[in-house]
């Protein structure tokens, strides 16, 4: 009798320090998510709240949003090893260097600082687009929104892209509601150490990935009322004002990581020409046009502006002189050969480059501007390097 008491006390005791450690992680993770509204940074809260040691300790982590424009589930983030040599190193040098909750969040810093060098596993995960449209599994089952558990060894969905694209067995998958609205999905599993998981932890689990669609709809209506403010209305680029604290931001991230950077000024030949003949609301319409033009034909991670008027600036990293003036020769030829509201429009560019033109923004910005006047003098439709 007295033993079973004594057994009994104990269990009460293990259950009961759980539920603290439980509540103390909950607490921690509530603490860093509030500290910044930053939609990737608290993505990566959650992803390390959910895989690190202190916190729910699944293998992997990954979060997709829906992206309703593209009628398609994209991978976000994702962390984790990519297979079971590379969960060893990760797992040894954490617990070498006896990583806690705080330091892991902190990496988060030097991972956004070094985006040319991810982890495998999260650019894995970024590589993933599952067309909603076509999906007719789990990810449209999830998108009802209920958390699902899928049990070990499930056939019926042995076929299934998410399964198969993640090598997924035993495993969770959560709808994340943001004003209403699923607009994300949160996996995990328990991948290398095939670790079963409990009914307590899918608890905790589902309380978890509640916690995290509140952070993310703060982040979420944050970041929307800050690419709005920086939006400029008629061609839906980057305004002046973001032009100016991106080039700040990417000269020092440039400076930081040694990489180099250039700045493209553009300018729209005889456009006042066009205003004459066809009107303001024509020339808006050209202009709108020609955005869209330049976005083409950069890449993801060039950011395109338009500086004022009919004049656009684009600031493109890690890219060296050579690189920028055939990009900026692209995006002329692809203008001089578009017809664009049945008009031949040409444009004139000027390039500089850090660090070979300048150091620092100023400088950077009117040099390209000189660039861009020489090839006006040049006779337009052209593009010069200063
Ligand atoms: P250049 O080849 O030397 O650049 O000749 P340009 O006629 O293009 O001269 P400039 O660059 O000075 O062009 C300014 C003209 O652009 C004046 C105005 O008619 C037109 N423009 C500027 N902003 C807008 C705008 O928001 N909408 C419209 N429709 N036109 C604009
Ligand atoms: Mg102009
Ligand atoms: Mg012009």
């Amino acid at each position: 009798m007295e033993t079973n008491l004594t057994k009994r006390i104990k269990q009460l005791e293990k259950e009961l320090a759980k539920t603290k450690s439980h509540l103390e992680i909950f607490y921690e993770l509530t603490k860093a998510m509030r500290k910044t509204l930053h939609l990737e940074e608290i993505s990566y809260i959650i992803l390390t709240g959910l895989t690190s040691h202190q916190g729910l300790r699944y293998n992997r982590a990954a979060l997709f949003f829906v992206n309703n424009k593209n009628k398609q589930l994209e991978g976000f983030m994702g962390i984790g090893p990519m297979d079971g040599k590379e969960a060893e190193e990760i797992w040894q040098h954490i617990s070498a260097e006896k990583k806690d909750l705080y330091t892991l969040i902190e990496n988060y810093h030097l991972i956004k600082k070094n985006k040319q060098n991810q982890p495998s596993f999260m650019k894995f995960i970024q590589s993933l687009r599952f067309p909603l449209a076509k999906n007719k599994g789990l990810i449209t089952e999830s998108l009802k929104g209920e958390t699902l558990w899928v049990k070990k060894g499930n056939k019926q969905l042995k076929n299934d892209s998410l399964v198969k694209k993640l090598d997924l067995d035993e495993f969770i998958i959560a709808p994340l509601k943001i004003k209403g609205e699923i607009a994300a999905i949160l996996v995990v599993d328990n991948y290398i150490t095939k670790k079963e998981i409990s009914k307590e932890n899918f608890k905790i689990f589902e309380m978890f990935s509640e916690q995290a669609a509140g952070a993310l709809e703060n982040s979420y209506s944050f970041e929307l009322t800050l690419t709005k403010a920086h939006t400029d209305s008629l061609t839906g680029l980057w305004n002046y004002g973001y032009f100016q604290y991106k080039l700040d931001e990417e000269l020092a991230k440039a400076k930081s990581t040694k990489q180099t950077l250039s700045v493209l000024m553009i300018d729209i030949d005889d456009f006042k020409k066009y205003n004459d003949s066809f009107g303001h609301v024509q020339g808006d319409k050209a202009l709108k046009k020609i955005g869209d033009i330049l976005k083409i034909n950069c890449r993801k991670i060039d950011i395109v502006c338009r500086y004022g008027g009919e004049e656009f600036s684009l600031i493109l990293p890690a890219n060296n002189k050579k690189e920028s003036r055939l990009l900026a020769e692209r995006i002329r030829k692809s203008i001089a050969k578009n017809n664009i509201l049945n008009y031949k429009f040409t444009i004139s560019v000027g390039v500089a480059n850090f660090p070979k033109d300048s150091h620092k923004k100023k400088e950077l910005i009117e040099k390209a501007d000189r660039a861009l006047y020489q090839a006006k003098k040049n006779g337009k439709n052209c593009t010069v390097s200063c």
